[in-house]
Formats: structure tokens, sequence, C-alpha cells
């Protein structure tokens, strides 16, 4: 691999001096991590995989005109996208309980909830990403009212377009996690989503059998990643070796 700046590196992606100022490589890991890192594999073409679906999920978000960092795929692990400075907070989405919630409000895993409920976590590995507030969010700073409204209002359309993307091919999204960035225009801000959207971060339940397509198969070991994540690609119609002649996504009647 080239000699490249290496701005940052994540557990799953590494962040590169990209090609122009305000550009950054986004290189997709192998790596899977949960439970803050206690739990660790390598997973061999997770990384090729995420990359295609971020690629796919964040082209679709900007056609519907939300505004992200992504520019454009350069190869099977890495893509162009936008510097920004990061809000640093976990944007949570969640459609049915599960995971942190339903365990914190006693609740089954897969209750519908009454409407599509958007959190917060303060982005922290040492303090393992603790729920938050708004009023911490405003009060240190960290985004302002107009920004957190904003976040709020583009989570929920990233929302409305996940679910409904994943519903067309037979899956229910259960929740998932964003990050927002800022660009500076004329001095004034503009936040983009960012980061990445992809199995790591969304809970994604087949619809007929329940079958879990997403990082909680790593997370509760419950088979092999790999083939779920290839699953997810392969409905939506984004497997690597179709590239060249994308099918269209398979509905499920
Ligand atoms: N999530 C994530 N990164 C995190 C924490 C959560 O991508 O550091 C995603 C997770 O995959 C799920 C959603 O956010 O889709 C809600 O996660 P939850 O709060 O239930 O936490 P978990 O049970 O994963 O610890």
């Amino acid at each position: 691999m080239s000699r490249r700046k290496k701005v940052y590196e994540g557990k799953a992606k590494i962040l590169y001096e990209g090609p122009e100022p305000g550009t950054l490589v986004q290189y997709f890991k192998d790596d899977a991590t949960a439970f803050n890192a206690e739990k660790k594999a390598v997973i061999d073409g997770k990384g090729v995989l995420n990359n295609r679906l971020s690629e796919f999920f964040m082209t679709g978000l900007a056609a519907i005109g939300v505004p992200t960092h992504f520019i454009r795929r350069l190869n099977m692990r890495e893509q162009l996208i936008r510097q920004v400075e990061i809000v640093p907070l976990e944007v949570i989405v969640r459609n049915f309980a599960a995971g942190s919630m339903a365990k914190r409000l006693g609740m089954e895993e897969g209750t519908q909830l009454p409407r599509p409920i958007v959190e917060f976590s303060f982005k922290n590995d040492a303090l393992g990403d603790p729920l938050v507030p708004e009023e911490y969010i405003i009060a240190f700073g960290w985004a302002n009212q107009q920004e957190l409204d904003d976040i709020i209002s583009l989570a929920l359309r990233v929302n409305d377009f996940m679910s409904g993307v994943m519903h067309g091919v037979g899956i229910k999204l259960i929740d998932f996690k964003v990050e927002f960035g800022r660009i500076w225009e004329n001095d004034f801000p503009r936040l983009l989503l960012a980061d990445e959207i992809s199995p790591d971060s969304c809970r994604l339940w087949d619809i007929e059998t329940g079958r879990k397509l997403d990082k909680d198969v790593f997370r509760r070991d419950l088979g092999s990643l790999t083939d779920a994540y290839t699953e997810v690609a392969r409905r939506l119609g984004v497997l690597p070796s179709n590239v060249t002649h994308r099918p269209k996504p398979t509905l499920i009647n």
C-alpha cells in the first residue's frame, strides 16, 4: 500500500489524508469489535462488504437530499469522503426495542415502539459511550440547539429511507447508529451525515424468520458474520461480484 499519512485509526476503519485538501480516504478493515473492544476478531471480507453497503446507503440518501460526507468509492476497501469536524455523539434511532434499551427498560427484544425514538450517546470509549440527555449536549457545547434539531430531523429521514429500503428486501430495521460532522462554508457550519452505515451499526432482522443479519451475530456468537452481511448485500444487489451487472434489489412478497 502506498505511503500515506494516517489521520486516524478506529476499531473498524482507518482514515488517511485525501488527494485534495478537505478530503480523506476511509479504509474499511476486517476487524470486528464488540462490548467496547473487549471482544475482537478479524472477519474475512467484512471491510469489503461494509464499503459497498455504506456506499449504497450514502448514495441513496444523497439522492433524496440528505447531505453526506461520501464522495465516491475508490476501490474494494476505500472510499473518498469529505473531511468533517465530527460531532462527538452517537445518534441512535430505534423502531423496535433491542440491545441496551430492551435491557434498561426490561422490554422484550423486538417490541415495536410507539414511534421512532432518537437518543444520544457521548462518543467516548473510555466512558463506554454513555447515554446523554439533550440538555448535556447543549450545555457542554457538543452541538447547538439548531444543530441538534437538524440532527434529529436528518436522523429521522435516514430512518425512513433505511426502513423502506430494508422492508423492500424483507428486512426489518430494528435500530441503527449514525454520526454527523460539520463542514465550514464561509464561516457557517453545515451538517453532513458522516462515518458509515452498515450492518456493523444497524440491527437488521429477517422479516419472515427473525434471523439476525447484523453485528449481533458476532456479539452473540450466532454463526457466520460474513454470511449475514453477504445476505444483506445480496438482497440489495450490491455484492462485489455483481458490480458490472448490478441486479435490481430482490423484492420479497
Ligand atoms: N451501535 C453502534 N455503535 C456503538 C453502539 C451502538 O453502532 O458503539 C448501534 C448498534 O449496532 C445498534 C444501535 O446502535 O444497532 C443501538 O445499540 P444499543 O444502544 O442497543 O447498544 P448495544 O446493545 O449494541 O450495546
